[in-house]
């Protein structure tokens, strides 16, 4: 695996690839990877070569308030795991390039970027949208990797390669939990004691909306008494937002129809953490997947 830090040597390494023919796949993260990450990366391999992972903290997508600086940074160990599931290239570019002197230019995705995680983090898929374009300049892929696990994210980066013409395809792979059922997430290194137990709230909550729908449950105020019920039974959880809406525009619903989101989002102790379930119609019912 090689490793590259300036964004001309990553243009160069992807122009080089693509014309000989071959399919570029990309994994942007923040780094601090973990079983999550590693899925995406098998996911790429699938059909892709070279794969290439991006660790960049980007600086853009945290609010002032937020934990930036305190952000788990492991770049060796990342490197090293990277290096183990046969990744081609790892790019590590510097926020000094990413973001020079005079940068001024920014991708917002309207609409879809104001609600839920966009209400709650103000500028917070400005941020994304605008790296995420940089990065699909810089690395050129055919197809780029995102987790379920930041669905909103998913979405808004859909919207965005549609509306700016971008050719690159976005594969969205599921979510990756520990044993009991927590999404694996760089943040949950912050979760110790206490907090690490209640952090399950969120999976058990989406749990119990999963048995709800399949018993026929389709009232979407309904299915949301029951999960925030499970969520306010744990005092360490503070509830951001639990609202099912529709997959696409990520607008409320009144009651199950097409793909629908759950989405959560709670802080624990101090950690802010998020998880969703996607409810698909299947006939005449639906079925949630956690
Ligand atoms: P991050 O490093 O948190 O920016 O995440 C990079 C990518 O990994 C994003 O597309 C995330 O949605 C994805 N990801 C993070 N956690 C998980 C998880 N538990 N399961 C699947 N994908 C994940």
């Amino acid at each position: 695996m090689e490793t590259i830090h300036t964004i001309s040597g990553m243009k160069q390494v992807s122009r080089e690839a693509r014309a000989k023919g071959r399919v570029v796949g990309l994994i942007p993260t923040m780094g601090a990877l973990h079983e999550g990450h590693f899925s995406l990366v098998r996911e790429a391999q699938r059909r892709c070569s070279p794969v290439v992972v991006s660790i960049f903290v980007n600086p853009a997508q945290f609010g002032p308030s937020e934990d930036f600086q305190k952000y788990p940074r492991s770049l060796e160990s990342d490197r090293a795991a990277l290096e183990a599931l046969g990744v081609d290239y790892l790019f590590a570019p510097a926020p000094e390039e990413m973001y020079p002197a005079g940068f001024c230019t920014s991708v917002v995705v309207e609409g879809l970027s104001d609600r839920l995680e966009g209400r709650s983090r103000q500028g917070h898929f400005r941020g994304v949208a605008t790296v995420v374009a940089k990065l699909f300049e810089m690395v050129g892929p055919s197809f780029a990797y995102f987790g379920r696990k930041d669905a909103q994210q998913a979405r808004i980066i859909r919207q965005m390669t549609r509306d700016l013409d971008i050719e690159t395809q976005i594969v969205t792979c599921p979510i990756v939990r520990e044993s009991d059922g927590l999404a694996l997430s760089s943040r949950n290194l912050y979760l110790a004691g206490d907090d690490r137990r209640a952090a399950t709230a969120l999976y058990r909550s989406l749990e119990s909306l999963e048995r709800q729908v399949a018993a026929g449950e389709s009232d979407v105020a309904r299915l949301l008494a029951a999960a925030r019920g499970v969520l306010s039974a744990e005092p360490r959880v503070k509830i951001d937002y639990a609202e099912i809406v529709d997959a696409d525009t990520l607008e409320p619903v009144m009651s199950l129809r097409g793909s629908c989101l759950v989405l959560l989002a709670a802080t624990v102790g101090s950690t802010r953490l998020i998880d969703n379930a996607l409810v698909e119609q299947e006939g005449d019912s639906f079925r949630a997947t956690v």
